[in-house]
């Protein structure tokens, strides 16, 4: 990453939440909430004014517990869900000139397929488990316009190969996979149009410590090969640790804090980033 590189992805003052507000929460100045909840309406604040760079090849970390706003930040990223305001910017879309959020819902499929991939904690979400496992990938590569079959089947048999699922095993369904192989299969299909943006919502949450490793690994060692941008989403900071470059986090649909890795687990600034990085020692 070098100092002079812009951003692939810039994203500016990004609200979302649920609920129209009443008067005691409607202003972003004095906002009372209990958390990121207003008591008097039932308004949830999920994401508050969210401002972030992610650069080429960069791994940002976004930590934080759960309930604080990182995956509805992944959510409106990948338009699964509508933003209430703010902006994004990616640098291959339209030189970085077009608040993608703004987009007709074409020209958000369209930056869906072939600008990013998504891989979803859980893999029911990112994969149809009765198809195929290579079917799955070419579906990903169909919407994104590609119809030569053997094309398809040998840029997918390579994916498949390059995050370890032997080949004998491409035509199984993912249903009779175990966890971390489901999540090696949605990392291939995530990365079957050559993406410059991943985003990764807590991929290794719930496998076991091992499978975990193993796929961590996995992501780092892609990461490395195809030198990807990638927003890596946790509530483990052991996670964002091994992987991250830089680390923001969250709090009650707020980044308290951001900056380098390194800089964060020396010198955590918020008191909550300070209890994340004592509970690691
Ligand atoms: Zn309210």
């Amino acid at each position: 990453m070098g100092s002079f590189a812009s951003p692939i992805l810039s994203v500016n003052h990004m609200n979302k939440q649920f609920g129209t507000g009443c008067d005691q929460c409607s202003s972003p100045e004095n906002r009372q909430l209990e958390k990121n909840y207003c008591r008097a309406c039932g308004t949830v604040y999920s994401c508050q004014d969210i401002t972030f760079d992610l650069y080429p090849g960069e791994v940002l970390g976004i930590v934080g517990e759960s309930g604080s706003g990182k995956s509805t930040l992944m959510r409106c990223l990948y338009f699964d869900q509508e933003v209430t305001g703010g902006e994004a910017y990616l640098q291959p879309y339209k030189d970085g000139d077009t608040n993608m959020f703004q987009e007709s819902s074409q020209q958000q499929k369209y930056i869906r397929n072939h600008l990013m991939g998504k891989v979803y904690q859980n893999p029911v979400l990112g994969l149809r488990m009765n198809f195929s496992s290579i079917g799955n990938i070419a579906e990903k590569m169909i919407a994104a316009g590609n119809r030569h079959v053997a094309a398809m089947e040998s840029r997918g048999s390579e994916l498949l190969e390059r995050v370890h699922i032997p080949v004998y095993r491409m035509k199984e369904a993912p249903k009779n996979f175990s966890g971390g192989m489901q999540q090696r299969v949605q990392i291939a299909k995530a990365l079957s149009n050559n993406p410059p943006i991943l985003l990764l919502d807590e991929v290794t949450t719930g496998l076991d410590l091992s499978v975990q490793a193993n796929v961590l690994d996995l992501i780092k060692h892609l990461q490395r090969e195809l030198n990807i941008s990638m927003l890596l989403v946790s509530h483990d900071l052991g996670v964002i640790r091994m992987l991250a470059d830089r680390t923001m986090v969250m709090l009650d649909g707020r980044v308290v804090e951001q900056g380098l890795t390194d800089q964060i687990l020396e010198d955590p600034q918020h008191a909550y980033t300070q209890q994340l990085v004592h509970s690691l020692l």
